[in-house]
């Protein structure tokens, strides 16, 4: 595989290293993502561990709600991946377009990016950087995890690690503190994923990043009084300081307030 055996189409995303564009495969007709990545910006970001890791690790994984990573190559200048194609982008642009999901379409979201999780951890995964630029939607709005530029496999018999890591608004307590962290470091995401899909912005979110660590230390959490009972529990019992206390990933599903809102969901095809 290699960059000739491609037609190019328009941009999709930038992240902060990595560019992707929707791609053509000549031969076959298949239409994919290429997240390109300069190899001078990954030696001079140090990030050669950190994307070394992000392919070993997606090679790996298998599962509906994950974008899959297809193949990977590199000439001179870029490491390229092959990525399955997410139709929608991102669900942050659908969220800004919305300004705030309903609770049907939140709750359908919130529950599949917990499959996703689930799966993750499964394998000892922490993903480490769940954020709304990183959900995308494909086709039949089902989710597609991505960027697993952060995530990181680790030894359940050595759990703790001690890198500061994601993005500010989603960093639970323990990291912002500097503290050993573990699984639980998504669980906090998705309950600031929650919040962000029904209120339309992040619930720690403050004037500068001084103010937002300390309200993240405090969990500093006021949920407007438009958000659903049920669902305002959800996300206390995510947003929970002491990390073993965070709602299991397992207990997701029935609690109350995607057990009422399943019956809405637009059904899609599952293979998991
Ligand atoms: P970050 O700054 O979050 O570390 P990154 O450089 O690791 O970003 P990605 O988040 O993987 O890059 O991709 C950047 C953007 O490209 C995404 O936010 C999304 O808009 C788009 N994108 C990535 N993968 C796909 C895909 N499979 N299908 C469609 N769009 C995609
Ligand atoms: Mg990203």
């Amino acid at each position: 595989m290699c960059l000739n055996d491609f037609e190019i189409g328009k941009i999709l995303g930038k992240g902060k290293l990595g560019k992707v564009y929707c791609v053509k495969h000549k031969e076959s007709g298949y239409v994919a993502a290429i997240k390109v990545m300069s190899k001078k910006d990954l030696i001079e970001f140090k990030l050669e561990k950190n994307f070394r890791r992000e392919i070993e690790i997606q090679l790996k994984l298998r599962h509906d709600q994950i974008s899959r990573l297809l193949g990977f190559f590199y000439d001179d200048k870029n490491v390229y991946l092959i990525l399955e194609y997410a139709l929608h982008g991102e669900i942050y642009h659908h969220l800004q377009l919305k300004r705030r999901f309903d609770n049907i379409t939140a709750s359908n979201y919130i529950y599949q990016v917990s499959n996703a999780l689930s799966y993750l951890h499964l394998q000892n995964i922490i993903h480490r950087d769940i954020k709304p630029e990183n959900i995308l939607l494909a086709a039949d709005k089902t989710i597609k995890l991505s960027d697993f530029g952060w995530s990181v496999q680790v030894n359940p018999s050595n759990l703790k690690r001690l890198t500061i890591c994601g993005t500010l608004d989603y960093l639970p307590p323990e990291m912002v503190e500097s503290k050993a962290h573990d699984f639980s470091v998504d669980n906090w995401a998705l309950g600031v994923l929650c919040y962000e899909f029904l209120v339309g912005k992040p619930p720690f979110d403050d004037e500068n990043n001084q103010l937002t660590y300390r309200r993240i230390a405090k969990v500093d959490l006021k949920i407007p009084v438009y958000v659903d009972d049920d669902a305002a529990d959800l996300i206390t019992k995510l947003l929970q300081r002491n990390p073993s206390k965070r709602l299991p990933l397992a207990d997701l599903p029935s609690h109350p307030w995607i057990v009422k809102n399943k019956p809405y969901w637009p059904k899609v095809r599952s293979k998991n």
